[in-house]
C-alpha cells in the first residue's frame, strides 16, 4: 500500500490536528511513526516513543494526541516516556461533542458516550501524572480530554459509574416519547427540507454554497457545523424549501459516539431528502459511505429518500467514475469547484422533494 498508506496517514493526521484544534487545543508538532505491528507496551516502541519526548520537550507540549485507540497500559507506558498527558483521538472527538451538546438529551448522550468510553479505562488513569505532578491531576479539570465527566469523577468506583449509565440511559429513553410526537405533529405542507450528510472534508460546504448561490466562507475547523446551519433555497418552478448542513463525520469514529450523535443529527430524521455527499476523490469512498449509512439508519432515518452525490468529479478520471458508479449507480457526479452536475443535482433534489399540499380553503356559502 506504500504511498497510499503514507498519504492516509498524513490525512489521519491533519485530520487529528483539526479535531484538536476545534477542541481548543494549539496544535505544535506531529510525529508520524509507520509500523505494521504496535509496540505492545508503548505502541510507538521505545525508539520512538523516546523522539517524542524530545519532541514535546523540545516544544514545550504539556498533551500527546495519538492517532489512534491507545489500550489503557499503553497510554500508561507512553505517559511515563514523555512526561505529558497523552490522550487519544476517541478522547478528543467526545471533548468536542460535550463542548458542543446544547439539549439535555444532547448532553445527556455525550455524557452516557463519555463514562463507556471511559470505564476499561479508569484503572490508573492519571496515575504516572499524579506520580509528577504530585496528585495535581483533575484540578482543574479544564483541559482536552478532561472535560465532562473526566478526571474529577475519577474517584467514583466502576459501581456508581455504572450506576450513573443506568440513569442516563433511562434518562434518554425518556426523551424519545417526546422526540416522536415532535416528528409526528410536523404540520403537512410545511417547507420540506434537504438535510446534507457526508464525511468530513467531502465538501459538503463548498457544495450547499454552489448550490445556493451563496458565497459563505468554507470553514476550515471541522464541526463548524454541530450546530445545523439552515439555508433556504427555491426549486425551479419556485417552491421554497430548505438546506440543513449537519455535523460531519469523521475517521475512526467511535461506535459509542453514535448514540451521541443522533441528537446532533434530528435533523436527518425530520428531513425529507438526505443529500450524502461524497468525496470520490476519496482512496476509500466505499467506507465513508458505508460508515455514513450506518449512522444513518441509527437516527432511524433510512426510510427518507437519500441522494449520492459524488463530488470533486474535477479530480476523477473515467476509470474513477466507473467504479463508483458501480457503488452507487443513480448517484450524480458534482464538482463544487467547477459546477459540473450543479444543474442535474438541482434537478434531482427538485424531484425527489415532496409537492407540498396545496392549501384548502373552506368556502362559506
Ligand atoms: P465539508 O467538511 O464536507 O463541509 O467540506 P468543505 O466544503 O469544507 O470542503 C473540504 C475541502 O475540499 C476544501 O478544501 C474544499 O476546497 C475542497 N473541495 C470541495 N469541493 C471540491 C471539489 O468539487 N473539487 C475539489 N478539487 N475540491 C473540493
Amino acid at each position: 500500500s506504500g504511498q497510499r498508506g503514507l498519504e492516509d496517514a498524513e490525512n489521519s493526521l491533519r485530520e487529528l490536528a483539526a479535531l484538536a484544534e476545534t477542541a481548543g487545543a494549539r496544535v505544535l508538532d506531529g510525529l508520524l511513526q509507520r509500523r505494521a505491528n504496535p509496540d505492545p507496551s508503548t505502541y510507538l516502541g521505545k525508539g520512538k516513543a523516546r523522539e517524542l519526548q524530545e519532541l514535546v520537550a523540545a516544544v514545550g507540549a504539556d498533551t500527546v494526541v495519538a492517532d489512534t485507540e491507545l489500550a489503557p497500559s499503553q497510554r500508561r507506558a507512553l505517559e511515563d516516556v514523555v512526561k505529558v498527558k497523552v490522550i487519544d483521538r476517541t478522547a478528543v472527538i467526545l471533548d468536542i461533542f460535550s463542548q458542543h451538546a446544547k439539549s439535555r438529551e444532547g448532553k445527556a448522550q455525550v455524557e452516557l458516550a463519555q463514562l463507556e468510553y471511559l470505564l476499561p479505562r479508569l484503572r490508573g488513569w492519571g496515575e504516572s501524572m499524579s506520580r509528577q505532578a504530585g496528585g495535581q491531576v483533575g484540578s482543574g479539570g479544564a483541559g482536552m480530554g478532561s472535560r465532562g465527566p473526566g478526571e474529577t469523577k475519577m474517584e467514583l468506583d466502576r459501581r456508581k459509574i455504572h450506576t450513573r449509565m443506568a440513569k442516563l440511559r433511562k434518562q434518554i429513553a425518556g426523551f424519545a416519547p417526546a422526540r416522536e410526537a415532535k416528528r409526528s405533529s410536523r404540520k403537512r405542507g410545511e417547507v420540506p427540507s434537504v438535510a446534507i450528510a457526508g464525511y468530513t472534508n467531502a465538501g459538503k460546504s463548498s457544495l450547499v454554497n454552489r448550490l445556493t448561490g451563496t458565497q459563505e466562507l468554507v470553514q476550515n475547523q471541522l464541526f463548524a457545523t454541530l450546530d445545523t446551519a439552515v439555508r433556504h433555497a427555491e426549486t425551479a418552478d419556485g417552491r421554497s424549501f430548505t438546506y440543513a448542513d449537519t455535523v460531519g463525520f469523521v475517521r475512526n469514529l467511535p461506535h459509542q459516539l453514535v448514540e451521541a450523535f443522533r441528537s446532533t443529527f434530528e435533523e436527518v430524521g425530520e428531513a425529507d431528502v438526505i443529500l450524502h455527499v461524497v468525496d470520490g476523490s476519496h482512496p476509500d469512498p466505499e467506507s465513508q459511505l458505508r460508515t455514513v449509512r450506518d449512522v444513518i439508519a441509527e437516527v432511524d432515518a433510512q426510510a427518507i429518500p437519500e441522494l449520492v452525490a459524488f463530488n470533486k468529479a474535477d479530480l476523477l478520471d473515467d476509470s474513477q467514475r466507473l467504479v463508483l458508479h458501480g457503488l452507487v449507480p443513480d448517484a450524480v457526479f458534482v464538482s463544487a469547484r467547477t459546477g459540473e452536475g450543479i444543474e442535474e443535482l438541482r434537478a434531482r433534489i427538485d424531484a425527489a422533494l415532496p409537492i407540498p399540499d396545496r392549501e384548502v380553503t373552506a368556502v362559506i356559502p
